[in-house]
């Protein structure tokens, strides 16, 4: 499946605020946004008032930018989204929320999105008991997430039983120290500011146009 595999800290200058992609370092000074907060390229001869349309297209791409998802996909997950029963801003963030690569991250197993992209795909994750190699494969209640006897004999397998004490997943997975071993245990919270960084409703608007 195919990713962004451009610069990322030019994504928070564009977007004009910190999208946490790049793990500890976003929480050091070494930051690219708390150096240089404006955004990349040459500085306009003025600033444009942006229009309601471009408002709904910056939240669409902070989205994306957030998750790591091309446009085809997300697309997908949008029709997906208006199709379920419910409130669509929500059944978007869920369908985000629910891929193996961001409940890997959410449960500490990874510092970014990124790399637990990188580990999924490595094949360093199981669900279920089984390798599982795909990060935008979706999860669902009862689900367990750990480490294949491959991920277990990793050298970044090691590292991570020191450090994921000082992480505390969302109150919708569990994660069990000894064996290493998340779970989903109820669907995703929707917690807008907590649980992501963009109105979710104004990205059903922008594709509903
Ligand atoms: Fe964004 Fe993190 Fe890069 Fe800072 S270090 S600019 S928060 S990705």
């Amino acid at each position: 499946m195919a990713r962004y595999t451009g610069p990322v800290c030019r994504l928070c200058r564009r977007h004009g605020e910190k999208l946490f992609l790049k793990g500890e370092r976003c929480f050091t000074p070494k930051c690219a946004f708390e150096r240089r907060p404006n955004p990349p390229g040459p500085r306009p001869a003025r600033r444009r008032k942006i229009s309601d349309r471009g408002l709904q297209l910056r939240e669409k791409q902070r989205a994306r930018a957030s998750y790591g998802v091309l446009e085809k996909q997300f697309v997908r997950y949008y029709k997906e989204a208006i199709r379920r029963p419910g409130v669509s801003g929500e059944n978007l963030v869920r369908l985000l929320e629910t891929r193996l690569d961001n409940i890997v991250y959410r449960l500490g197993f990874a510092d970014s999105r990124a790399q637990a992209r990188q580990i999924v795909r490595h094949g360093l994750i199981a669900v279920n008991g089984k390798k599982l190699d795909i990060p935008s494969a979706h999860l669902k209640e009862g689900d367990t997430v750990s480490f294949t006897p491959r991920g277990q004999r990793s050298e970044f397998f090691k590292i991570l039983q020191e450090n994921i004490k000082s992480k505390n997943p969302p109150t919708w997975l569990s994660l069990d120290l000894a064996s290493m071993t998340g779970k989903v245990t109820a669907p995703p919270a929707v917690i807008p500011g907590e649980t992501h960084l963009f109105n979710e409703n104004v990205i059903i608007e922008y594709y509903s146009r």
